[in-house]
């Protein structure tokens, strides 16, 4: 059928049929994520999260395979098997990522026994499962000692009112303990009533969950006799998953995943690309939908010279300051390429903003003289001015466009600053129009600013004409600020802050947002018990 190329130094290409799992990127498997990071093209699915594809190479070929179930496809089955059989004769390393397990549902065969036919080398990871993700994400065990000991995995994109089925409802019906159906939102009312009518009780609870295990997840509970109607009035689209059978009452104990603090709450992250993860890492634990949008970007000045200076006569100094972690990076980085390291500062004091600040001068071997109890430039001058600067010579390493306040201090304190740029601030290019709209939209629950230089940039970015077209945009929008200097910023433009916490921390950050929102929800749960 197909001639074999046997050249000895044609390259050898294999094809991987990965399961991306159901939602979560966090849920794919180790292996999963090696093959992916190793990719020279991908073909994914509508259903493959699409943020697994930061894992893949930028240099890798990115196609997309298909679109909802029952739209338009971008390919046929005959066009994607094709697909992966061309790049893999072209010596490719082809991951072929499709949602849950590839072989659930997932015509994964149909593509293997394409590549078999053609000699090609195939491996095939598994996934986690829509249905035991759904289930799970759902707070439902779908076996228990108590309730069911059997699981049946069913299809419901056949239409069972079609004459001939393959699938045995008159067994289906009595004969699993719990039932899970892909693909049955649109023959839901059918379903239920065949499995009705052979003899299951109407009363059997039924849970349909919709993009399970993702931040949009959504879920409605019923009966066998009502969850049609359910599902028919919250406007439950596909994809989502019915879950069938006395599991579902344990939902009321375990659900878990809707429950987290932040669960269905957007928020904007502006902090610079480079420091995001901490905070939306954070933020998601709690159950937020982050949207990062760098605000800031970080780049190295041109000029080092005073830095570089400042470094040759380190031992002229009585101290010096971090009030970054940036400040922190640049200027170790600096002091490694003219070929010191941390042995050049011994005998200098070392002070740092904040906590994070010291820490990460902990993985440079330094330990930190002085933190101020309020982590600010100005708690920073005052701790210092307090512990006597009167002739002390010190170095301040930090962003070139930072304020004047810390240095004008310990100068008034007779002490000697030498102010070393050695990182600038700059916007990302390009205008951010996603954000605009989502906003415009009142699609944002919430934006962060993290710092002065994030809210400058945040206004800019977001191109508001006036103050209040800036505050239109905003309205409704929940605004949040690290601390006191970052709120008076927020304020000069004319905005309110609504959370601030008292610790100017990621971690005092992320508390007050929980607080603040679980506030929120008791107060829409019980407006007249507190409005007295
Ligand atoms: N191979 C996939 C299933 C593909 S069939 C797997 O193992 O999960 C497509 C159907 O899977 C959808 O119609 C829906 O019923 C279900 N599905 C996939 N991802 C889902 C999700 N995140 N939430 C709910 N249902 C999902």
């Amino acid at each position: 059928m197909t001639t074999h190329n046997t050249k000895q130094d044609q390259p050898h290409g294999k094809v991987y049929l990965v399961g991306a799992g159901p939602g979560d990127p966090g849920l794919i498997t180790l292996r999963g994520k090696y093959l992916l990071e190793h990719a020279e093209v991908v073909v994914y699915d509508y259903l493959a999260n699409p943020k697994l594809l930061n894992y893949v190479p930028k240099t890798a070929e990115f196609i997309y395979a298909g679109k909802k179930g029952g739209g338009l496809h971008a390919f046929t089955q005959e066009g994607i098997n094709q697909l992966l059989v061309d790049h893999a004769k072209r010596g490719k390393m082809v991951v072929r990522l499709k949602g849950g397990d590839p072989f659930i549902f997932g015509r994964g065969a149909e593509e293997i026994e394409e590549l078999v036919a053609e000699g090609i080398d195939f491996e095939v990871v598994p996934g986690v499962t829509s249905a035991t993700a759904a289930a799970t994400y759902a707070g439902i065990p779908i076996t228990h000692r108590e309730h069911t000991a059997s699981v049946a995995f069913v299809t419901g994109h056949e239409d069972p009112t079609k004459k001939f089925s393959n699938i045995a409802w008159e067994k289906l019906a009595t004969g699993a303990g719990t039932i899970v159906i892909y693909m049955g939102i649109k023959t839901l009312p059918s379903i239920t009533k065949k499995l009705i009518d052979f003899g299951r009780s109407p009363d059997t609870p039924v849970a349909v969950v919709r993009w399970a295990s993702t931040p949009q997840q959504r879920s409605v509970e019923g009966t066998l006799a009502t969850i049609s109607e359910v599902v028919q009035q919250a406007d439950i689209k596909p994809p989502a998953l019915v879950i069938i059978g006395e599991v579902v009452s344990l939902r009321k104990t375990i659900d878990w995943f809707e429950k987290r603090p932040l669960f269905g709450k957007r928020i904007v992250v502006t902090r610079t690309r480079e420091q995001a993860s901490e905070l939306v890492a954070k933020l998601e634990e709690n159950g937020a939908e982050c949207l990062e949008f760098a605000t800031i970007h970080i780049e190295p000045v041109a000029d080092y010279r005073v830095c570089d200076q400042a470094i040759e006569q380190m031992r002229g100094f009585t101290w010096i300051l971090f009030t970054s972690l940036n400040a922190v990076t640049y200027f170790f980085q600096r002091l490694f390429h003219l070929g010191f390291d941390s042995r050049h500062l011994a005998g200098i004091k070392t002070a740092a903003v904040g906590k994070a600040t010291a820490e990460s001068l902990l993985q440079y071997g330094i330990q930190t003289d002085l933190i101020p109890e309020k982590f600010t430039g100005e708690g920073l001058a005052e701790a210092l001015v307090q512990s006597q600067v009167q002739g002390c010579r010190i170095l301040l390493p930090r962003a070139q466009e930072a304020g004047d306040l810390l240095p004008e201090t310990l100068n008034d304190a007779g002490a000697e600053v030498t102010i070393a740029p050695v990182y600038r601030n700059v916007p990302p290019q390009g205008v951010k129009d996603e954000l605009r709209d989502r906003l415009l939209h009142g699609d944002i629950d919430m934006v962060t600013f993290t710092s002065s230089s994030t809210v400058t940039n945040f206004v800019s970015m977001v191109g508001a004409s006036s103050p209040e077209a800036l505050q239109q945009l905003l309205a409704g929008v929940t605004v949040a600020a690290i601390g006191p200097v970052t709120a008076a910023t927020i304020r000069d433009y004319g905005l309110e802050v609504h959370v601030q916490p008292d610790q100017f921390t990621i971690n005092g950050m992320v508390s007050a947002i929980v607080a603040y929102f679980r506030e929120d929800k008791q107060q829409q749960k019980h407006p007249a018990a507190l409005s007295h």
